[in-house]
């Protein structure tokens, strides 16, 4: 497949252009293993990827170039992307339990540089995430261990 098939939607993310392909899209990507003749992540990552992904109806995976010169023939890049107030984002995806009520669900950050990969300024793009609002457990309110922007449930706390 080429990077200007239709059923990759281009997006711009953190200055950087990033592909969101469709689920016919992903079927092509899978065979294909490659795209414009790169693979697709290195090693294993884009099944570990799309497992996630496969779990949360919410979640995204996206693709993009890595930053700079000599990059050119390096595998795309992965991350995942969820839908905040601010439209998508790229997210480190974790599950998380509240202490205060025992809730359970899959949440993710975007304090995290290494999901800015590819992006042409990553220090600026953290801090942006970083200043994004986060969210409390969606059941009691409380703080949830690492501030997420996108959250889950898995499992209600039981009462
Ligand atoms: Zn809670």
């Amino acid at each position: 497949m080429r990077s200007d098939d239709p059923r990759l939607s281009p997006i711009e993310l953190d200055g950087q252009r990033l592909l969101l392909p469709s689920g016919p899209g992903w079927e092509t990507l899978r065979r294909d293993g490659r795209l414009d003749g790169l693979p697709l992540g290195a090693g294993r990552r884009l099944e570990t990827y799309l497992a996630i992904a496969d779990r949360s109806p919410e979640l995204r995976v996206a693709l993009g170039r890595p930053a700079g010169e000599g990059e050119a023939r390096q595998p795309w890049i992965l991350c995942h992307l969820a839908p905040c107030a601010a439209g998508w984002r790229r997210v480190r995806v974790r599950s998380q339990t509240c202490f205060g009520c025992g809730w359970v669900g899959v949440t993710g950050t975007a304090r995290d540089y290494a999901i800015y990969e590819g992006s042409p300024d990553p220090l600026a793009a953290l801090a942006a995430g970083e200043a994004l609002p986060t969210l409390p457990c969606p059941d009691c309110g409380a703080a949830l261990p690492e501030p997420p922007i996108w959250a889950q449930t898995v499992r209600q706390p039981t009462p």
